[in-house]
Order: structure tokens, then sequence, then C-alpha cells
């Protein structure tokens, strides 16, 4: 079917390649889940197993791009860096949103029985994605920055307002009546004086958000090789046979490595 009568309606699609030597960055973002979260009875304001499941979900999808870099993640969302020169599905929007916003959504379906052995999935997730050029490192840091500092003002927010409905017992309208007009020294003042939360002792993870980053890591293995081809640079473990010999030979793997630190500018 090449070339076919009908291969015309191809001219309606609209050319959506990203500029190139951009730093691309794609990020996906839970659909509705103010309402996924309460229909699965997630743990408020923060339950960790979600978060580790998002971070699950999100190493997937980088081990499975080479491309990808770097990712940063919180709540609901995550977002994915390209190295500068990728041509990954020749740098298509459309594309690359697509296929990280359905790769992202089936691990984390995929893995959630794992880390939520006892809640059964009910409704089924989804998650938007977009995809954005910057052309500046300087704008990737900013994007990175802004994020982060999304987390942290959301992340004081919900826990001012949870510590008010679950240990204060105000409702969820009068605590975010309560929470109207504070700025952060006052929610910080509020948790301390009225619940005893210090907010910088609350986990890292929670108030920074989770970077991945990609590392390539030495590890060992045996090889047997024909003696005449053993390559000097490795250690000898063993003979085997008349011909071959056992070498510890070294080689490089991928990991990606979770963290929980400041991206913005203090
Ligand atoms: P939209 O479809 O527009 O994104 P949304 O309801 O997903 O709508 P967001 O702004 O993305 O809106 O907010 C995500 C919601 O999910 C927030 O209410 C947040 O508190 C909740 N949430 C996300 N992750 C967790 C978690 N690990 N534990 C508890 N609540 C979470
Ligand atoms: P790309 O990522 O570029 O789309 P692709 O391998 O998915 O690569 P397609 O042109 O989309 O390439 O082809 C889909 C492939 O999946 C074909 O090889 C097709 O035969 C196979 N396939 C799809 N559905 C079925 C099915 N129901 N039974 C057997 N094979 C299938
Ligand atoms: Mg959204
Ligand atoms: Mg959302
Ligand atoms: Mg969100
Ligand atoms: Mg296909």
């Amino acid at each position: 079917m090449a070339h076919s009568k009908y291969e015309y309606v191809k001219a309606f699609e609209r050319e959506d390649k990203l500029l190139p030597n951009t730093w691309i960055v794609v990020r996906v973002d839970g659909k509705g889940f103010h309402k996924f979260t309460k229909e699965h009875q997630f743990t408020k304001p923060n339950d960790i197993t979600a978060l580790q499941l998002m971070n699950h979900a999100a190493a997937a999808v980088m081990k499975e791009i080479d491309d990808l870099t770097l990712a940063y993640g919180q709540s609901d969302e995550y977002s994915f860096l390209f190295k500068r020169n990728t041509d990954y599905y020749s740098r298509r929007e459309v594309k690359l949103a697509s296929v990280i916003g359905s790769l992202f959504t089936a691990h984390y379906v995929l893995a959630w029985s794992r880390f939520f052995p006892d809640k059964p999935l009910t409704k089924p997730p989804a998650f938007d994605a977009r995809a954005v050029p910057y052309p500046s490192i300087e704008n990737v840091r900013d994007y990175f920055a802004w994020r982060q500092a999304d987390c942290h003002i959301n992340n004081l927010y919900n826990t001012s307002f949870w510590a008010l409905v679950l240990k204060g017992g105000l409702t969820e309208n009068v605590a975010m009546k309560r929470l109207s007009k504070t700025v952060a020294k006052d929610k910080n003042e509020l948790l301390f004086s009225e619940f005893g939360i210090n907010y910088n002792d609350e986990p890292e993870m929670f108030k920074k958000g989770s970077t991945l980053v990609k590392e390539l890591k030495p590890f060992t293995k045996e090889s047997r090789v024909p003696i005449k081809y053993a390559d000097p640079k490795y250690p000898v473990v063993r003979d085997d046979g008349p011909d071959h010999v056992i070498q510890e030979i070294t080689r490089q793997e991928t990991v990606v490595t979770e963290l929980h630190c400041s991206i913005i500018d203090e």
C-alpha cells in the first residue's frame, strides 16, 4: 500500500520536529490525581509508597531510553531531560511526549501490585505529557528549579493543611480558609507552635522531590577466552582446559541513581 490513492491524507499531518541543538524536557503529570489519590486512599499529605512507585516508573523509562540523562519528580509529575543532540523519534514533539507518557503509565500500572500488594488498582491512572525545547543550559537549570520550587511550596502547604485536618480536627474547608493569605513563615510557625512539627525535619524526598541521574558503574565478571586472545589488562583467574583461560574482565553498566537534593541556588 506504499503509494495508494489514499496516501494524500498524510499531508494533513503537521511538521513537529523540535529545534535542533536544544535540550528537550518531557513532563508527565497524573490526570485528576486529586481524585485518584482519594479513590486509592493515599496517605496524606505524602504517601511514600506512591512516590516510590513514581520513582520506579521514571527509572524504568530512563533505562529504556538511552538519550535521557536526568529526571526530576514530585507529587504526580516527572520531568525527563534528553541529551542535547538526541535524534530520538527524529525529535518529533508528539512522538516524544506520547511515547514517554505511555511508557511511564505502563510501568506505573505494571508495578502497582508490587508496591501496593494489599490495594487493588480500581481506576486506570493516566498521565498527560508535553515536550518543550530549551535553548540554553541556564533555561534548563531554571526549569528544574521551577519544578523544585513548586514542590517546596505545595509540600509546605499540604503539610500544614493535613496537620490542621488530621491532627487539628478541622474540616477541609476551615483548614483551607485558615491557610489562605498565609506566607511560608506563617506556615512554618503554625506547624511548630500548634503541632510541634519542625518543617526542616520532614523527609528530604517530600521537601525536595526526587532527582534521577544516570551513572556508568564498573562491574567485573568472569569470561572464558582462548589463551591467545586473552587481554593482558585483566587478571587470569584460572585455566579452563588446554586452550582457554577464565579472566576477570571489567565492564561498565548504566545505573540510575536516586537523589533528594537541592537544584535551586540558595
Ligand atoms: P490535573 O489532571 O490537572 O493534573 P490533578 O488533580 O492531578 O489534576 P495536580 O495539580 O497534578 O492536580 O495535583 C496532584 C494531586 O495529587 C494533589 O492533590 C496531590 O496532593 C496528590 N498527590 C500526588 N502524589 C501524592 C502522594 N504521593 N501522596 C498523596 N497525595 C499525592
Ligand atoms: P514503530 O515503533 O516505528 O511503530 P513497529 O515495530 O511498531 O515500530 P509498525 O509499523 O507499527 O512498526 O508495525 C507493527 C508490528 O507489529 C508489525 O510487525 C505487525 O505485524 C505487528 N503486529 C501488530 N499487531 C499484531 C497482531 N495482532 N498480531 C501479530 N502481529 C502484530
Ligand atoms: Mg496538570
Ligand atoms: Mg495531576
Ligand atoms: Mg501535578
Ligand atoms: Mg508501531
